[in-house]
């Protein structure tokens, strides 16, 4: 069985569809605040303890973010890459189906990894449109692709830059990733001056300590499929980003990213967690001590959820920017003022914040 601790989960339901060969998992973590917010994703390796630890993260995302949601999240277990999209349309039309029950009373979907407008449109189908959130406009929807994760994660940056004292402007940044989080926040990053000097995807990383003009690392990823195609660079394995010497480093693709071994070799002065999970907890500390600021994840990377929030609400695209920005902004200042005021860690101070919130409203219900 798994472990389970005074905030949840609440459910964790293994479905199958052996007729068309789907494989999927829902973790509903805590449901205080309302119904189970968090996206799915479609992975070859992801799995029940995977999408528990996922779906705590949204818990305490919901929670801090002050929206009306509890934590939940969803996995796929299916390679992408290796599927036609007739294909995929189907095991994802067997997976809504097969969480129809409860979704949405105690399940609101939403895009993550390798899911995105197309797939959302399909579960909207099967199970209702307001089972699902990141929508294409034409369903009343708000799709992720417009960014608010990565605006929200580069607002991040920005106020925690700040908080430490070291000027955006001309600050070497290193981002893990160029999905439609990393994409977003290396071109808000090098639109507010900082110098992009290596920017890896699934096929390895490229470095120029020189720098990397966003527009064309853009241009080379649409035609050529993968960032390690831009020139003048130097083409690394992923695992080599952490030791680079940079000031800046976003993850912003795949959990645990990185690992206790990584943290003698880590130079950056500010880690700011785009992605769900790129480091635990201990990892988080040891860093910590060593000096390096760390924004962590559910604070960071709030702004897809909020656009979501703002989607649910029937807003608009121009109020979902406002929001994502004035909440990851105001929670990033507060999380670290509060972690140097108390000296713990930035995570122990968030987390704090985030469970008051939901012990509350366990006592008001
Ligand atoms: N996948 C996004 C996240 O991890 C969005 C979740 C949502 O909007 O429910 O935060």
């Amino acid at each position: 069985m798994e472990d389970v601790d005074d905030f949840g989960p609440e459910k964790i339901v293994e479905v199958y569809d052996p007729s068309v060969g789907m494989r999927g998992v829902l973790v509903i973590d805590n449901t205080a605040l309302g119904p189970g917010k968090g996206g799915i994703r479609m992975t070859p390796t992801v799995g029940i303890h995977e999408v528990k630890r996922l779906a705590r993260a949204m818990t305490w995302k919901c929670s801090l973010a002050g929206l009306p949601f509890g934590g939940a999240k969803s996995g796929i277990v299916a390679n992408p890459r290796a599927m036609s999209p007739k294909r995929k349309a189907e095991i994802v039309k067997a997976f809504a189906k097969s969480i129809q029950e409860l979704s949405p009373s105690r399940y609101i979907c939403a895009p993550d990894m390798s899911m995105a407008e197309p797939e959302m449109r399909i579960i909207a189908k099967v199970n209702g449109k307001k089972s699902v959130t990141g929508k294409p406009k034409e369903l009343g929807g708000l799709p992720h692709e417009l960014g608010s994760t990565g605006w929200g994660t580069f607002h991040a940056v920005r106020v925690a830059a700040k908080f430490i004292g070291l000027p955006l402007k001309g600050a070497t940044v290193a981002i893990e990733g160029f999905g439609n989080v990393g994409w977003f926040v290396a071109k808000f990053l090098c639109e507010a001056g900082a110098k992009l000097v290596a920017v890896s995807d699934s096929r390895g990383m490229i470095y120029n300590p020189g720098g990397i003009h966003f527009e064309e690392l853009a241009a080379v990823k649409k035609e050529k499929r993968t960032v390690t195609k831009y020139l003048p660079g130097k083409i690394m394995p992923n695992d080599a980003m952490p030791g680079l010497k940079v000031d800046i480093l976003v993850t912003a693709a795949v959990p645990d990213f990185i690992s206790v071994r990584d943290v003698k070799r880590i130079k950056a002065k500010l880690i700011v967690e785009g992605s769900n999970i790129p480091m635990t907890a201990s990892v988080e500390r040891l860093l910590w001590k060593r000096g390096v600021t760390i924004v962590p994840d559910f604070v960071a990377n709030a702004g897809g959820v909020i656009s979501s929030y703002v989607e649910h609400r029937g807003g608009s695209e121009k109020k979902m920017f406002k929001l994502v920005k004035d909440i990851v902004s105001k929670n990033t200042l507060k999380v670290l003022k509060e972690a140097k005021k108390e000296n713990i860690t930035p995570r122990e101070a968030a987390l704090d914040m985030a469970k008051q919130r939901i012990l509350k409203a366990r006592k008001q219900s």
